[in-house]
């Protein structure tokens, strides 16, 4: 196989094979840009390592000539004596993954080279810096010697010579530190520093393989949902030098703001730098506009390059430059990340500028995007405590106690605490830390800095770059420059990431903008908008959720028991409730009458308990038919086990033997424990339930029903517009349906015939066991419509517990590959899904237009959504909160 592409060869749609850095250069390549040359090594590759632990045979052949390729038009070698070559070695998967794996900076570099580099760049100090650069790195990452060895030699280093900085190192200092570093290299990995540049490449494309595979690349893939056997792309690419002095730097740029999505473009650039100093947000960054002062020329040039890129890509692009003397390199680009606000509004702006249409805006944002816009802010009017303002770099309104490590944010976010990591900067190996905070707010470093890119990757609030912190993390205390106190971790701060706030204690929250126009409309949304940010984002917004509700094919319906939930479902654009769970209906102090019906041992004490229940059921229905005028309600009949309207069996047992102990014991009591005794089941959500209950407790089908119909009386008598559709839950055979829907025909007829009034409501079911999948042909026959119940569909399609896996098994299972996410979060959709499949087939073959939903939570998942699209359902419901979540996907899925 061909393991290894020039950046010439390939083009911006070989992600999978080159991953999105080397396919991003070879299309920058193909554009005639200023790129490094330099070659691609393929997943495909990574893969033949990870899975045999070898380096496949036929790369080494293939690096062999792609490198020649480098340097015959380069004119230059690969580590050789004079005017060296030298290369890095970085890590590019498909999808970003910012810090996550290896990059080693400055091969070809050995004792004899780096006086080639000194007289190429007749810079001595240049050269052996870069050296001890290399071996440091390579010494970190490739032979995995902790780097503290490294840094405390460096730091040492500098105290002998009494300086402060790194680049204050004199030559012979850093010839020192060289020696001293091999030293380091022998001792701890055995082995002499490689002075072969060719054994330096191979080890450091092995070691970027390997990175694949640590522990914090792991959780990355978990958190982001990226598979874990994709494998990563290496790409080896010439070195151009930021470091070579003021006329040289290295920047980071974006043709919108990612955090905003302003127009104008946004950047952070480094004088005599070299690209990881910026990422890692270690020094304070210039602008562009800074840049445009330094060095005109390399502006400009910059500047039309990102023009023509964001016209190419007709997308927002990051990319990573460096300017070594004078001269424009492209080392990187890509569409970039950006905040869910900026999405919504680059994805408008440039339907403006007529680069892509209003459908593809569609596919460039997501409803998890914009269930982050749902999310709360800080109320304006609560009163707070300033402590200072820093970098915006991921929105949000987070609030909790000071975290000063990874281990102190993990284990108090497991406890319930709301935690803020605070670090000086973060790593990469700050990750767990930061998927357990509420916020991140760091010290030093900008936009760019790797905890913008993560916490704006996940979603998470972050405030950057705040200097007026002085954390110390070993202590675990925080001071702020210009103030008297000492935050520990028992204090608790509010960090905003849309301002760049932060504050001392708790500020209280408000409506998001995009939440008060999903509640109050358009108009009100702008009129209660503070700024031109704002009021674009919600134009942008109800643009796209135009759209989406135009092209959609899917109706969005909403889970809604009361009507309070129907009244929320309806004003985020529910066209109906596709699932109305009665069982709420027989809680609370109801449960009393439900147990009296279960213990009834004559009809006379049934038809008491019926009768008492009855005008509670219909005044619940008539409220919500009244919400819900003139939109379908489906109305599932009960559906949990026997076991949740009796007391528990260990407790009641206990006490009727103490009572009994005492000679205190209620008959009554007795009897109760005998039915307890009787009805437990030892797996109750797969026992006495549904369908099951409804046809073996006499009356319990015709009190609903009947409840149902009278309210639909009432409710047209006054005028309205009732729709209830009967749904009866977890039918696994046409025959139980047929028996449930003559009785519940038959009350229906009752009903009419004393009111006058024509009640031919449709009865339907929900699938949501496998064999009513399967002989969904037959089940159709009796059924008006089917909703499919994916909750139970995937408990009973896997056979195992929806309540119990999440916390048990299920993180293993993801870790080893088993599920890409638990399948209660997204349908599994080769597994369930091809039961729901089976089911719509089944059940259009017998009723070739019979209506379809869903009506599990798979329904409001974005990823799900885009399934039941394709697989021809009518409509999905969901809780009312994602709604609007729903409407947007769905119109993402008819795109
Ligand atoms: C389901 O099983 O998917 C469903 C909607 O019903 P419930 O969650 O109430 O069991
Ligand atoms: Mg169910």
């Amino acid at each position: 196989p061909k393991y290894v592409y020039r950046f010439s060869e390939g083009d911006k749609d070989q992600k999978d094979l080159l991953g999105g850095k080397g396919a991003n250069l070879a299309e920058m390549t193909r554009l005639d840009l200023p790129v490094p040359p330099g070659f691609t090594i393929t997943t495909d590759a990574c893969r033949a390592y990870l899975a045999s632990g070898e380096v496949p045979e036929e790369l080494s052949v293939q690096v062999t000539t792609a490198l020649r390729g480098v340097e015959e038009e380069l004119g230059r070698e690969l580590g050789a004596a004079e005017d060296p070559l030298l290369v890095s070695v970085r890590s590019g998967a498909k999808f970003s993954m910012p810090g996550m794996m290896e990059t080693v900076l400055n091969i070809g570099l050995n004792d004899v080279s780096v006086q080639g580099l000194a007289a190429a760049s007749s810079d001595e100090r240049f050269a052996w810096d870069s050296y001890r650069r290399l071996i440091q790195m390579f010494g970190k990452t490739v032979l995995d010697i902790d780097g503290d060895h490294f840094s405390d030699a460096l730091d040492a280093k500098k105290d002998a010579r009494g300086v402060s900085m790194d680049y204050e190192l004199p030559v012979d200092a850093l010839q020192e530190l060289v020696e001293e570093y091999k030293a380091i290299v022998k001792e701890h990995a055995g082995i002499d520093f490689p002075q072969d540049p060719r054994s330096q490449l191979d080890m450091a494309t092995e070691a970027v393989f390997r990175s694949w595979n640590t522990e914090r690349a792991h959780i990355y893939r978990r958190r982001e949902k990226i598979p874990h056997d994709l494998g990563t792309a290496v790409n080896v690419c010439t070195m151009v030098f930021g470091n070579m002095g003021e006329t040289s730097g290295t920047g980071v740029c974006f043709t919108r703001d990612p955090s905003t999505g302003r127009t104008g473009v946004y950047g952070d650039y480094l004088v005599n730098a070299q690209g990881e100093d910026v990422v890692a947000g270690i020094r304070n960054t210039l602008s562009l506009a800074d840049l445009e002062r330094l060095d005109k020329a390399s502006y400009d040039e910059l500047r039309s390059i990102m023009r023509r890129l964001e016209t190419h890509y007709r997308d927002l692009c990051d990319i990573e430059f460096t300017i070594e003397r004078g001269k424009l390199w492209m080392l990187q680009t890509r569409v970039g990340k950006r905040t869910a606000a900026a999405a919504f509004r680059v994805a408008t702006q440039l339907v403006d500028e007529k680069l892509i249409t209003m459908d593809e805006a569609l596919t460039r944002v997501s409803g998890e995007q914009l269930t982050q816009l749902m999310f709360p802010q800080f109320d304006d009017d609560s009163s707070r405590d300033l402590l200072t303002r820093a970098m915006a770099a991921s929105p949000g309104a987070a609030v909790g106690y000071i975290a000063f490590d990874n281990d102190e944010a993990v284990s108090r976010a497991e406890k319930g605490d709301s935690v803020i990591l605070v670090r000086r900067e973060t790593n990469p190996d700050d990750l767990p830390g930061m998927v357990a905070a509420a916020g991140v707010l760091t010290a030093r470093g900008g936009k760019t800095s790797h905890a913008a890119v993560v916490a704006r990757g996940m979603g998470k609030t972050c405030v950057c770059g705040a200097e007026a912190l002085e954390v110390d993390s070993a202590a675990k205390t925080l001071r702020i420059a210009g103030r008297d106190e000492v935050l520990t971790s028992e204090d608790i701060i509010a960090i905003d990431g849309t301002t760049g706030e932060v504050f001392l204690g708790e500020v209280g929250v408000v409506d998001s903008p995009v939440m008060t126009y999903l509640r109050r409309g358009l108009d009100e949304a702008l009129k209660a908008a503070g700024d031109d940010d704002t009021r674009e984002l919600v134009t942008a917004v109800d643009r796209l959720m135009g759209h989406a509700d135009e092209v959609r094919r899917l109706e969005v319906r909403a889970n809604a028991d009361t009507p309070d939930d129907a009244r929320h479902a309806i004003h985020r654009g529910a066209q109906g409730v596709g699932l109305c769970r009665t069982e709420h209906m027989f809680l609370g102090e109801r449960k009393q009458f439900v147990q009296n019906l279960i213990l009834a041992s004559s009809e006379v004490e049934r038809e008491a308990a019926l009768a008492a229940l009855l005008p509670l059921q219909k005044g619940d229905f008539i409220q919500m038919f009244e919400t819900m005028n003139g939109k379908p309600m489906t109305v599932r009949l009960i559906d949990p086990p026997l076991h949740e309207f009796l007391p528990d069996l260990t407790e009641l047992s206990v006490k009727v033997a103490v009572d009994r102990e005492r000679g205190e014991l209620d008959p009554a009591d007795e009897e109760l424990l005998a039915v307890v005794r009787k009805s437990h089941e030892a797996n109750p959500m797969l026992g006495l339930r549904g369908v099951r209950l409804l046809l073996t407790m006499p009356g319990l089908i015709e009190l609903q029903v009947r409840a149902i119909a009278e309210a639909a009386v009432e409710r047209l008598k006054a005028g309205g517009d009732p729709h209830p559709e009967i749904m009866i839950p977890l039918i696994g055979s046409v025959r139980e349906l047929q028996l449930a829907r003559e009785r519940v025909e038959h009350v229906l007829q009752e009903v009419s015939q004393a009111s006058g009034y024509a009640l031919d409501f449709p009865v339907g079911c929900m699938i949501e066991l496998p064999r009513a999948a399967v002989t969904s042909a037959h089940v159709a026959e009796e059924a008006d419509f089917f909703s499919f119940g994916t909750n139970d569909l995937t408990q009973t399609t896997w056979g195992f517990s929806r309540d119990d896996v999440e916390g048990s098994f299920v993180g293993r299972y993801i870790d080893d590959g088993i599920f890409g996410v638990s399948p209660f979060e997204t349908i599994d959709a080769d597994g369930v899904g091809g039961m729901v499949r089976l089911g719509v087939e089944g059940g259009r073959s017998t009723k070739p237009t019979m209506k379809m939903g869903v009506c599990g939570e798979h329904g409001g998942d974005p990823e799900s959504i885009g399934f039941f699209h394709r697989v021809g359902l009518n409509y999905v419901s969901c809780s009312p909160f994602r709604v609007p979540v729903a409407r947007l996907e769905a119109g993402r899925a008819a795109v």
